[in-house]
């Protein structure tokens, strides 16, 4: 029996498929420390657990509006307008399960076949076969790795064409940690005016930022506010990726679009995570600063490890919890068995070699670097300095 063509050609998630196989290991009982992992380690706040087991008690249990409680809603509206300085209300809010359900529904809210849509890259693993998913065209766009993986708005113009429908944005960015500044984002503003595109704005790390760096939503650009949707969610910023809760902020017609796709295939996210995602953004915030500190702590622990390897050169990101070396000083060097031809070569070989588990570069576009989380104790990332260190000290 045939199956789907379509699928033929989309990727598994590579972050997923590398955290099961140090899983796996892990299970076989070998010591492998993991740097693959795209979520905070702490615990989820106590407060916001507390929320999820009264909404249990108190029968929380059923279907909500498909769009989302409208507590939830205002509660996200009131977020979007305080923190981000957009001008939304109950109308402009669609609650999801996930910011990944979110990309998704507003790619299918707007792109038709043969759309293409702008990607930088590096890039969220998911944000092309998402595309591919409802039939438009990554267009990817490279980034500076000389000027931090960013770029400028005469790049996003050099690759617009008349079947630009949108463009992702993700600041602060999975992988690289860079941030666009208000001056970029304002020229990109501009330039989706002029040639009617509109901008899917993933600010998932919103709260994960170093370095007193300011974080600036496009959305909250009067000129172009029904052309930019903006997603984000409460997984990186509470510590509840389990929890499955994005939201989206958007023009009405959006909106409708976008709910009318989620009741007729996932409906209401799950009630007792709505309840939670409650009181993550009505409730103290004081849990979040600490997490911030603490990425803050382990990026610097980590530079600093990884800036004593020879041949190993490491951006300073400015938010996330990754880094993204670049590997491309050790391609085509030989170990024991072979030769490191390609990212997911230099992975394996740290993983099978070193017991440290980390993703290619090649998932997000980037073939000459690697991911590391370092969403993991002090004392795992130096001691998976150390074993990355003796690793590639052993190529010849
Ligand atoms: N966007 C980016 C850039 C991410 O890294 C992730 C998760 O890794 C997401 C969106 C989706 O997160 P969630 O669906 O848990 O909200």
């Amino acid at each position: 029996m045939s199956v789907s063509k379509k699928i033929d050609h989309i990727k598994e998630s590579q972050t997923t498929a590398m955290t099961s196989l140090s899983m796996k290991l892990k299970s076989e009982g070998k010591d492998i420390v993991n740097l693959s992992a795209g979520e905070p380690d702490f615990p989820t706040p106590r407060n916001i657990k507390d929320a999820a087991i009264k909404a249990i008690r108190d029968n929380f249990t059923k279907y909500t509006q498909v769009e989302g409680t409208t507590e939830l809603r205002e509660a996200v509206a009131e977020k979007f307008r305080r923190e981000n300085g957009m001008e939304v209300d109950l109308p402009n809010i669609l609650i999801s399960s996930g910011g990944k359900q979110s990309i998704f529904n507003a790619l299918q809210a707007i792109c038709n076949p043969g759309d293409e849509v702008i990607i930088p890259s590096p890039y969220w693993v998911s944000y092309p076969e998402m595309v591919k998913l409802v039939d438009a065209i990554p267009v990817i766009l490279r980034t500076r790795e000389d000027k931090g993986f960013t770029f400028s708005v005469e790049d996003v113009a050099s690759v617009l064409s008349k079947k630009t429908k949108a463009m992702i944005i993700n600041t602060p960015s999975n992988p690289t940690g860079s941030m666009l500044d208000e001056a970029t984002l304002r020229g990109i503003s501009s330039l989706s005016d002029q040639h009617n595109f509109y901008i899917i704005s993933d600010e998932v790390y919103e709260k994960i930022i170093y370095d007193g760096h300011k974080h600036f939503s496009i959305g909250s650009i009067p000129d172009i506010r029904d052309r930019v949707i903006t997603t984000s969610s409460v997984s990186k910023a509470y510590s509840m990726t389990g929890w499955r809760i994005g939201f989206m902020a958007a023009s009405e017609v959006i909106i409708k679009n976008a709910t009318k796709i989620q009741s007729q295939t996932t409906s209401n996210p799950s009630s007792i995570s709505q309840a939670a995602a409650l009181e993550a953004i009505r409730g103290p915030q004081v849990e979040i600063e600490k997490m911030r500190l603490a990425f803050q702590r382990r990026r610097d622990i980590m530079l600093n490890k990884l800036s004593r390897i020879e041949g190993l050169v490491t951006m300073k990101p400015s938010g996330a919890f990754y880094l993204f070396p670049s590997i491309r000083k050790f391609l085509g060097k030989k170990h024991d068995t072979g030769e490191l031809k390609s990212s997911l070569d230099v992975a394996q070989y740290l993983l099978t070699k070193g017991r440290v588990a980390l993703v290619p570069g090649g998932a997000f576009g980037s073939d000459d670097h690697i991911r590391i989380s370092y969403a993991c104790s002090d004392r795992e990332l130096v001691e998976a300095a150390d074993r990355i260190s003796n690793a590639l000290g052993n190529l010849r």
